[in-house]
């Protein structure tokens, strides 16, 4: 198992949820001290994202030869053909800042790591109000194709059903109301010794 000295928070939660725009909330919230680990993923780049910053782009080839080189912390095949991962590299570099680190994975991705790390890691389940809102949120987002939205609205079915397996589950269904409710869970998690308001 790799040793992490910050924190590991897991955010897990299916495509379309609104997470990224939740953790974009909190990320520079300087009372939590985190940082976001970009993963590497095989899968290619989706509107104005940014090779570095929101993933590293890999090719299949490069991702296999970094399992095979133990380079990854954690990865999954999260959809068929397309991997992601995250690499010790990432969280090394975050350890080095004295930061807890931010971790976007899938839930399976989130088991794995909660069973590593324990009470080390705090696991959080961002559901969206139900399956329709997401294929809404997915469509209105306007980066996916139809057939690719059909196959997040069905890792999304499997997702929500092993949303019992993380510490908490927050429903983004007002968003401020989920952003106070993530925020409230990181910070009882990185400062247990300050008084909750
Ligand atoms: P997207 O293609 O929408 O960016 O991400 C698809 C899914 O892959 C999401 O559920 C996301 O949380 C998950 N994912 C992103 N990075 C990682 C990772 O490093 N490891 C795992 N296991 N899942 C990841």
């Amino acid at each position: 198992m790799f040793v992490v000295e910050g924190k590991l928070i897991i955010i897990c939660a299916p495509s379309g949820s609104g997470k990224s725009t939740i953790i974009g909330r909190i990320i520079d919230d300087p009372a939590l001290r985190l940082a976001f680990s970009v993963s590497a993923t095989t899968r290619p780049r989706r509107g104005s994202e940014v090779d570095g910053v929101d993933y590293y782009y890999l090719t299949e080839d490069e991702f296999k030869r970094r399992i095979a080189a133990d380079e990854f912390a954690e990865y999954q095949e999260v959809y068929p053909g397309r991997f992601y991962g995250t690499l010790k590299s990432e969280i090394a570099r975050i350890n080095a800042q004295g930061r807890n680190v931010v971790l976007d994975i899938d839930v399976l991705g989130g088991i794995n790591v909660k069973k590593m790390y324990g009470d080390h890691a705090l696991s959080i389940f961002i559901a969206p109000p139900s399956v329709e809102t997401l294929r809404q949120r997915l469509m209105n987002r306007g980066t996916d194709s139809a057939e690719d939205i059909e196959r997040r609205i069905g890792k999304a079915e499997f997702e929500l059903g092993h949303q019992h397996y993380c510490d908490h589950v927050v429903v983004n269904d007002v968003l401020e109301t989920a952003v106070s409710q993530v925020r409230h869970l990181i910070d009882a998690f990185v400062n247990p010794n300050d008084e909750q308001q």
